[in-house]
């Protein structure tokens, strides 16, 4: 990269020293100390607290090599072999033919078009920092960083990166994070307040769910299939009333997100939504049905899983004798033992979170119990004052809870090899709010150096993984 840097210095001489900045008002954009200008052309603008710059500047500035299909309205940018795509009006964009999905599209203006100055940066190896009292983005390239008076940023060695600006701040359009269909109901996970609208229709029969103001989250197209103009299904098996559910970015003016439940036979539908600010949407197909009262609640003996990964986001949980977090390990787990459940044919399961988002206590336990979830397993590390505790425990709240935490206990301690603190009564929020049998999962001591060390090593994890699948596998007779 040390050409790239050369030639990047030489296009900052001849592009900053003539001009003052065009940059709009408040957001200015420095590359290694240095104020970029946005030129005659088009000003910075700021969409949906996304920085978009003119594609001159990342041309002229970054020194990347840009291409302009008119008919497509489509930019693409090439930098050392990687190549990003993007498409004016769509907040879906490839990065070497990977689907990602923007927090806002490129959008057209007199004689160029914006483009995200984060999301470009940032595939590129910069590191991109937000000075929200200044109102300034600074770019940092790996090589010079350290090299300028002016750069308020590390040094830079490509690593971090900081949101720009602040999630909080966003457009306000409700996000649409994952979709799952189990128990025959329809699960539409969210952030924000969009209220379902819903229309059964027939020739064929289907059931038509749409988000007013909603969109897809930059995690969707992560966890689910979505194609380039932002559509996707989800494959339906072992639901005889269902074919499929497919789904789309309906329109952009509303933005409306639509989901298609294909039906075999006609079907009725209950509806609830759950949660404050993190919705869930279910639409439920077990609701009797006047064509066909004799409908079971359709699960075929499949039996459905909630895992609850303990903390996330400014929760760090525990924090553990090297600073590790407990956030962390208990993802990481649930992640794995998610993965291993999802091959059992009979099991469904849906996580409490599938990143390291925040979710309040009553939001999980509430997850549980509106999916009517047969289990629920919340996996946390423990923490003490005297360095020397260790070991692993299981908690229980409710009488109906208690065989589930003897029998995942017995696994659990197998898989640690820790010394056995035993089955607990424990009264904790997600364990006795919830209506199903749930227990909580103390794996280790992060304020013991053992547990701490052992615990974040994958093959405890794995570990540990394993033994919930068998754990939930025998207390549900499979
Ligand atoms: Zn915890």
């Amino acid at each position: 990269m040390k050409k790239f840097a050369f030639t990047l210095l030489l296009l900052l001489f001849v592009l900053v020293l003539p001009e003052h900045g065009h940059a709009a008002a408040g957001n200015k954009i420095y590359l290694d100390g240095q104020e970029l200008t946005a030129g005659q052309d088009a000003p910075v603008e700021n969409v949906k607290n996304s920085v978009m710059v003119p594609l001159r500047m990342i041309a002229e500035n970054l020194g990347y090599k840009v291409d302009w299909d008119q008919k497509s309205k489509t930019v693409t940018i090439e930098q050392q072999g990687k190549t990003i795509k993007l498409i004016v009006d769509q907040t879906a964009a490839s990065v070497d033919d990977k689907t990602v999905i923007l927090t806002a599209a490129p959008v057209a203006r007199a004689g160029t078009t914006l483009v995200p100055i984060r999301f470009v940066s940032e595939q590129f190896g910069l590191t991109v920092t937000w000075d929200n009292a200044q109102k300034t983005v600074n770019i940092i390239t790996p090589e010079t960083g350290g090299n300028n008076t002016g750069s308020e940023g590390s040094s830079g060695d490509g690593g971090s990166t900081v949101v720009v600006p602040p999630a909080e701040s966003t457009s306000g359009l409700t996000m649409v994070n994952g979709i799952s269909f189990s128990q025959n109901r329809l699960t539409i996970a969210m952030d924000g307040s969009s209220a379902p609208n819903i229309t059964k229709m027939t020739g064929p029969d289907r059931i038509v769910v749409d988000l007013p103001n909603a969109t897809f989250s930059d995690v969707f197209g992560s966890g689910q299939e979505l194609d380039p103009n932002l559509n996707g299904k989800l494959a339906v098996t072992d639901y005889p009333d269902v074919s499929g559910v497919r789904y789309s970015l309906y329109s952009t003016s509303p933005y409306t997100v639509r989901f298609v439940i294909d039906l075999n036979t006609s079907k009725n539908y209950s509806l609830e939504v759950s949660g404050d600010a993190s919705k869930l949407v279910v639409v439920d197909l077990n609701a009797q049905s006047t064509e066909d009262t004799t409908t079971q609640p359709g699960n075929n003996g499949r039996k459905l899983v909630v895992l609850d990964a303990g903390h996330g986001a400014k929760d760090s949980g525990a924090v553990g004798v090297t600073g590790k977090y407990e956030k962390n390990f208990n993802l990481a787990v649930v992640l794995k033992a998610a993965e291993l459940l999802k091959q059992e044919n009979k099991i469904d399961v849906v996580l409490t979170r599938s990143d390291d988002t925040f979710l309040e206590l009553k939001d999980r336990a509430g997850m549980a119990n509106k999916l009517k979830a047969d289990l629920f397993i919340s996996v946390h590390a423990n923490s003490s004052g005297s360095s020397a505790a260790s070991g692993t425990e299981t908690y229980y709240q409710r009488e109906a809870s208690k065989e589930l935490a003897k029998v995942m206990h017995k696994y659990l301690v197998k898989a640690t090899g820790l010394s056995d603190r035993g089955v607990r009564y424990g009264n904790f929020h997600v364990i006795r709010e919830t209506t199903m049998p749930a227990v909580l999962l103390e794996v280790g001591y992060l304020s013991n150096k053992g547990d701490e060390s052992l615990l974040f090593s994958e093959t405890l994890q794995n570990n540990v993984a394993a033994s919930m699948v068998s754990g939930i596998k025998e207390y549900l007779g499979m």
